[in-house]
């Protein structure tokens, strides 16, 4: 069974961590308990398509990342899984929020993007 590398690849860069994508690739991963038991009972098929090609199991939660309950794991295809990659993301980058507007002739200042908390301004 192929894993979908691309699409966790991306949740690793999501979560600002390589070790995510270390275990994904990792025998501990493929030979988790949890991962085998939600394949079992997804019946080997996508639970979005049905489909049973290019199976992954998406992580619904990564507070037990490592030590997975059956409940955190959902077995989707390749492509459900990116599209539902696609969508967490686009609803974290939502929560940001662009910075005020700065009135004319206020002091100048440098808004810089900061990646791990959003917005900041620094003042020069
Ligand atoms: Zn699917």
């Amino acid at each position: 069974m192929r894993l979908g590398t691309g699409v966790h690849q991306l949740m690793g860069v999501m979560l600002g961590s390589s070790r995510y994508s270390k275990y994904i690739q990792s025998p501990a991963w493929s030979t988790n308990p949890a991962r085998l038991a939600e394949l079992r009972l997804s019946g080997g098929r996508c639970r979005l398509c049905n489909r049973r090609e290019r199976l992954t199991v998406h992580h619904r939660t990564y507070v037990r990342l490592g030590q997975e309950s059956v409940s955190d794991l959902t077995t989707l295809c390749y492509d459900c899984h990116e599209m539902v990659t696609a969508e967490l993301r686009k609803r974290k980058y939502s929560r940001k929020r662009l910075p005020p507007i700065i009135p004319v002739g206020a002091p100048m200042e440098r808004q810089l993007i900061d990646s791990t908390s959003g917005w900041r301004h620094v003042v020069l």
